[in-house]
């Protein structure tokens, strides 16, 4: 077994581990990256449809799901969104605002990576890749070196073990296993007695065995403007139908919300009420129909499928002939369509993680482990988890900026 001495080593090359490498180097620290895959940072290159929603102009904690919603305060108050742009801008990417104060890259989240790697190379940190982490040895007492952990890696047939005097473990989570999403992380985590959180896929579509899949499936590709509500949250964003189910912005963000069984309550209209609207229609427009009055405010395909399903003794009636009860039972359908998904599709396409590894084991202000000097867990591998919108990745650089500053 070869020996190898760095002050510090990262296990995970994504965003927070490549962040957490060079700030540790920049002060000095002789850093390591080993990373499984063949290259680092791949869900930055596929997030943001590529163009990587680096973070968001207006971030609080309230955009953050954990057991302890104030673990996150610290670190992102020491690394803020204002922080990062300075850096992008530093180097010069060129990004764009979108809603909700989403930053998106102008051209690529290469480019984003890419700076990323140069601050690394400044910084002289080795990176290894295709090195994956199998174990991580918690030396009784610091040996002579000053190494407190050892860790067992295997590069193809070679096993290796890294002796060092910090571990920042940044390996992510288990969305997306084809972009890296792994559960190794926790497991090294529970080796050393650490507590986790139980986990379930975050920022994914929902999908439906009922009558419910029908009408999706009839209309899947097109999206609606909505308020999704559950566990007493709502979002006013974009509803998207699709083959299996919903997804779009509105429901990933309540998805992070929904426990299995739980019903969901979407408001098509959300900046009317309908049952109103339509009896002030029924005064004004006495010979319009349903389908007609209503294509003001939602998407005529809509309309049609849902006139068979929800009004069929209406659809074809002036709205005079409508008695208002009628009308008002229409409204609040569509003020308050409830649905119960079977499941969500699962950490196939989950963009996050929500649980991890317990915020209670852990330092806010350092991300370093109370029980175990010296080991950091940084990133999604511990439950934090931010809203749609850039939070995750804000979340990635401000915890592996602490780490790296303490590590
Ligand atoms: C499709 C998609 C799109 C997204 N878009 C956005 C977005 O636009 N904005 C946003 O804020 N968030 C987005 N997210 C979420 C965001 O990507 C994550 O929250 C963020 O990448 C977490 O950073 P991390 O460093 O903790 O983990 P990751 O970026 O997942 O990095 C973990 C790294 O550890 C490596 N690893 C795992 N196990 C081992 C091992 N045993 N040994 C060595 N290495 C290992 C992995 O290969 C990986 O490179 C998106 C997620 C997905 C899946």
């Amino acid at each position: 077994m070869a020996g190898l001495e760095f002050d510090v080593v990262v296990l995970g090359g994504g965003a927070a581990g490549l962040f957490a490498a060079f700030t540790a180097a920049q002060r000095g620290r002789r850093v390591l990256v080993l990373e499984r895959a063949n290259k680092v940072g791949k869900k930055i290159l596929m997030s943001g449809g590529g163009r990587c929603n680096f973070t968001n102009l207006f971030i609080e904690s309230q955009n953050f799901l954990s057991a302890n919603t104030h673990f996150c305060k610290s670190a992102l108050n020491q690394y803020t969104q204002w922080d990062f742009i300075a850096l992008m801008e530093q180097h010069g990417l060129a990004y764009e605002e979108r809603k909700h104060g989403q930053l998106f890259c102008l051209e690529s989240a290469k480019d984003l990576l890419a700076i990323l790697e140069e601050e690394c190379a400044l910084a002289q940190v080795s990176v290894h890749t295709r090195s994956d982490v199998v174990s991580l040895e918690s030396l009784a007492s610091p040996a002579r070196d000053g190494a407190r952990y050892v860790v067992h890696c295997a590069a193809g047939e070679t096993q290796i073990g890294y002796r060092c005097h910090s571990v920042i473990v940044a390996t992510g989570a288990l969305s997306v296993p084809t972009l890296g999403g792994s559960d190794r992380g926790y497991h090294l985590a529970t080796d050393l007695g650490l507590p986790l959180v139980e986990r379930s896929a975050g920022l994914v579509p929902f999908m439906f065995s009922d009558a419910t899949l029908a009408l999706c499936t009839a209309l899947a590709g097109s999206s609606t403007p909505v308020e999704a509500s559950c566990g007493g949250m709502s979002f006013t964003e974009d509803m998207l139908f699709t083959h299996r189910g919903l997804s779009g912005p509105a429901i990933l963000q309540i998805s992070n919300y929904w426990q299995p069984g739980a019903t969901l309550t979407i408001d098509l209209v959300p900046s009317l009420d309908a049952g109103e609207f339509l009896l002030a229609q029924k005064r004004a427009n006495p010979k319009q129909r349903l389908r007609t009055v209503l294509s003001q405010h939602l998407p005529k395909a809509l309309i049609a499928e849902l006139e068979t399903r929800w009004w069929p003794a209406q659809a074809e009636k002036p709205l005079a002939e409508c008695n208002d009860a009628a009308l008002r039972g229409v409204g609040e359908q569509l003020n308050a369509w409830q649905l119960k998904p079977s499941a969500t599709e699962g950490y196939r396409t989950a963009e996050v993680t929500l649980g991890g590894v317990a915020t209670s084991a852990v330092s806010s202000k350092t991300m370093e482990t109370l029980a175990h000097p010296g080991l950091f867990f940084v990133g999604e591998v511990l439950d934090v988890t931010g809203h749609l919108g850039g939070f995750n990745f804000q979340w990635a650089w401000s915890s592996g900026y602490v780490a790296g500053m303490n590590a």
